[in-house]
């Protein structure tokens, strides 16, 4: 671990009352839970504390409830529970409140080990308001806060910041796992480092691509957002996904990849098509003749043949966020594919440190059965873009050592 932060290495959680916030945000359909990876990912700091003989206390959110008192049972972490219950194989008691009351009976019946999980701190708008009020709230039931939500550390709510300046603090393993990492790529890197940016728009990666053209050696721009770098050096582009309002802060991201001898590397040619769908009548060609009545979905075999030997063969460290083409659709998925085999393979014979994230990066991985093989797969995704983006998330930054 990172010098730099406190792990639960650090800290005595024997006897202790620990609150430990996670991020149990799941998706949800008809009150079914569709998704655990976060709950999976949350298991092991949890158990290891329980273990440890802490008096685990959960907190967490759930989606956006309205914050006026009102309990809307959608947003309940009552089904999470049961869940999670099962994943660590050890019972976890429900508390139908975060704060006062019902929290402190809950907890004073605790015995060293026992999880007790709170109901969703978003139930209260001061959560998100940082509310020193509603902070003491929270602290009161607690030693000690551990913090192993990386996806929430972009936002300065009580339960994922202002505990840290009420109690003593560590970060939990799967925040140390995230940190470790994302200290590899940008960190202190092996050099070269190369960031792939794809997905649909340039207008969202702004900040992404301005923070990394002074950060790293070659950008690979794939996706929808490498039409508007064509459009904007000149190319015809014919119906491809564009943003023509973009092209000064395009041309903006290439002069200062110049001037900070960053390397942009766009396709050279694409599979276009006649319209945005799987069975269009498809077309290879270069991104200089592109067809006027038709858009392109994915980079061609060329493009990634040149993203492969000229790029990440030479590099030693791999950010990527956001797919080279509309992977969802298989005939336009080849050329993600194809690039994120390779980084598999360098990865799996230790010669690439590879960061992947972002909702569609990690679902195109999964699709192609490769997240396994990428050194490591954030699923945070705001946060995950706001550190691409150079910035400072509350929720790490309280977690230095002091
Ligand atoms: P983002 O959320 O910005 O990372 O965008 C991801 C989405 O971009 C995915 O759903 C892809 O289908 C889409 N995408 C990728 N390449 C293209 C393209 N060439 N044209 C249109 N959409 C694309």
């Amino acid at each position: 671990m990172s010098t730099k932060f406190v792990s639960l290495d650090d800290v005595k959680v024997q006897g202790k009352k620990v609150l430990i916030r996670v991020d149990l945000n799941v998706p949800m359909k008809d009150g079914k839970i569709t998704g655990f990876d976060r709950i999976i990912r949350s298991a092991p700091s949890i158990k290891e504390l329980s273990e440890k003989g802490a008096k685990v206390i959960v907190l967490s959110h759930l989606g956006r409830p309205s914050g006026t008192g009102v309990r809307e049972p959608e947003f309940s972490l009552k089904p999470i529970a049961e869940v999670l219950s099962k994943e660590l194989a050890k019972p976890v008691a429900f508390a139908t409140d975060c704060v006062g009351d019902i929290a402190k009976d809950t907890i004073s019946k605790m015995n060293d080990g026992d999880i007790v999980m709170l109901e969703n701190v978003r139930y209260y708008k001061a959560e998100t308001k940082n509310d020193i009020e509603f902070t003491k709230q929270l602290a009161e039931l607690g030693d000690l806060y551990v913090s192993d939500a990386f996806s929430a550390s972009h936002r300065a709510h009580s339960s994922t910041e202002g505990l840290a300046h009420l109690l003593p603090y560590a970060s939990g393993r799967l925040m140390q796992a995230e940190l470790e990492a994302l200290e590899k790529a940008l960190g202190n890197p092996s050099t070269p480092v190369t960031a792939i940016v794809g997905g649909a728009k340039v207008s969202t990666k702004l900040d992404v691509l301005n923070n990394l053209t002074k950060k790293v050696q070659y950008i690979i721009i794939g996706g929808g957002m490498a039409n508007t770098f064509l459009y904007a050096m000149g190319l015809n582009i014919g119906k491809s996904l564009c943003e023509k309002e973009m092209v000064e802060q395009c041309n903006e991201i290439m002069e200062s990849a110049s001037k900070n001898n960053c390397q942009l590397v766009l396709p050279v040619d694409g599979i276009m098509a006649d319209k945005f769908d799987n069975d269009a009548t498809i077309k290879v060609c270069s991104v200089k003749e592109i067809p006027e009545d038709m858009m392109m979905l994915d980079v061609g075999s060329e493009s990634s043949k040149n993203f492969i030997s000229e790029v990440l063969s030479k590099s030693k460290t791999l950010i990527w966020n956001g797919p080279l083409g509309a992977f969802e659709m298989p005939n336009f998925a080849k050329g993600t594919k194809e690039v994120a085999e390779f980084i598999a393979t360098q990865t799996e014979k230790g010669d690439l440190v590879s960061i992947a994230g972002g909702g569609d990066t990690v679902k195109a991985l999964e699709t192609f059965g490769l997240s396994e093989k990428i050194t490591y797969v954030s699923t945070a995704g705001g946060a995950f873009l706001e550190w691409m983006e150079g910035k400072e998330l509350p929720g790490v930054a309280c977690l230095l050592k002091k």
